[in-house]
């Protein structure tokens, strides 16, 4: 059985992530360290966006980023100048690329394509079986999702992100590729929270995302024929569909750090690193990618890494009225993107607010009654975990 300083699980965006910051810093070069995904990670098997302040890391590789944003509801319609932030798109393939080349030129970093079947901690150690070997390490760093810890409970609401985007070619420059449209809630919301995100990479390219925040995915289909109708309301008429993306993303406050130990330590998605209340994960995978590395080399026992903060509770609080109203999402969003500025909202939900402002938003969100009865409802949550 090999042994291993590190073994890292899942080469996604936070496996890899990790790896990349780990192969930078030279406190590593002395470690052996794995990276076992079941995939060869090198595709375009997400389109990543986000929003930023300023110059970012990714930079280099973005797509394409946008100065405005569109918000369109019943409620409230408005082209938004982002001013110091900007709203970014990366293609993964390009960051799979870049990160690997770094990680590549690492001999103290293995890479492995092979399937994770379980792992252990057994105190001192950590074994983990893949489908063809067995490993041993000290440190676990694990990115690998298991569902069944969210559908086995109903103590913590979970709602899903899911979407089909279509990437289209359109014969004429029918896209304003200086707006990112973020949430066009303007199509039937059918007892749901769903809408339209257009994504233009130029006049005639665009990606176009209907997404919903909802407990039950839909069948393909459905979200298929909500793009064509839509591409139709907003006038484009010939187009050509070049790529297509799927995507289902967990939305919960379920208390992922619990499952972390002494020597393992979920990360992305599987530790919690999916902002609840939004289903973005990029950014604060980016941040805490960069802290786990910094704690790495202080600190033994990884199960301290998780530092609970306020916006736990507010996540919690959102979802669980969506969770209860999902219809309500539309007229939600309404209110917070009218009553505030942008860059408020984005530090909130970047959760680098300061208390005034978060509670400015907090208070200025509707409907009120829903919000109340949802912090009521999560109390003993709130209070006991
Ligand atoms: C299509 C799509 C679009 C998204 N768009 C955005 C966005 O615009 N902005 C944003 O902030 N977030 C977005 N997300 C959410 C989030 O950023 C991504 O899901 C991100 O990839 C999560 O990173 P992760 O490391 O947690 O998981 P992943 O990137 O999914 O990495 C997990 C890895 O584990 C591997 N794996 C799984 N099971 C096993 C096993 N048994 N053995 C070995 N390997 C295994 C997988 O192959 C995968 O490479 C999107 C998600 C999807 C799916």
């Amino acid at each position: 059985m090999k042994s291993y300083d590190y073994i890292i699980t899942g080469a996604g965006a936070s496996g890899l992530m990790t790896a990349y910051r780990m192969s930078l810093d030279t406190y590593f070069d002395g470690k052996e360290i794995l990276i076992l995904d079941k995939e060869n990670k090198n595709s375009n098997d997400r389109t990543w966006c986000y929003w930023e302040e300023g110059k970012g890391e990714w930079d280099h590789l973005l797509a394409k980023k946008w100065n405005n944003i569109y918000f369109r509801s019943t409620d409230y319609s408005e082209v938004i100048p982002l001013d110091k932030y900007h709203y970014k798109m990366l293609r993964s393939g390009e960051f799979y690329a870049f990160l690997w080349e770094q990680i590549g030129k690492k001999k103290n970093i293995l890479h492995i394509q092979d399937e994770v079947i379980s792992y252990i901690d057994l105190g001192n150690s950590v074994t983990v079986k893949s489908r063809t070997a067995v490993f041993e390490t000290s440190k676990l760093i694990n990115s690998i999702f298991h569902t069944d810890l969210l559908t086995q409970q109903d103590k913590y609401p979970y709602l899903k992100q899911h979407f089909v985007g279509w990437f289209v070619k359109a014969d004429d420059d029918v896209f304003d590729d200086k707006v990112a449209t973020f949430m066009d809630f303007n199509l039937p919301q059918n007892g749901n929270t769903r809408f339209m995100y257009v994504l233009p990479l130029s006049k005639t390219h665009a990606l176009i995302e209907y997404t919903l925040f909802s407990e039950h995915l839909l069948p393909v289909s459905e979200y298929e024929t909500a793009i064509e109708k839509y591409m139709e309301q907003i006038g484009i008429k010939n187009y050509m569909i070049t790529e297509k993306e799927q995507g289902n993303i967990p939305m919960t406050s379920f208390p992922f750090e619990k499952q972390n130990t002494k020597n393992i330590l979920h990360i992305g998605s599987a530790g919690g690193w999916t902002k609840a209340s939004t289903g973005y994960t990029f950014a604060l995978t980016t941040k805490k990618s960069k802290e786990l590395v910094q704690f790495l080399k202080t600190e033994g026992d990884l199960s301290k890494f998780y530092k609970r903060s306020r916006y736990w509770f507010f996540d919690l609080i959102f979802l669980g009225v969506l969770h209860r109203n999902n219809e309500l999402g539309s007229s939600i969003f309404a209110s917070i993107f009218k009553n505030n500025k942008t860059q408020d909202i984005f530090r909130f939900l970047d959760e680098k607010g300061s208390w005034y402002s978060d509670l400015k938003i907090i208070f200025r969100t509707r409907p009120k009654i829903n919000f109340t009865s949802s912090f009521l409802r999560n109390l003993p949550l709130i209070l006991f975990g």
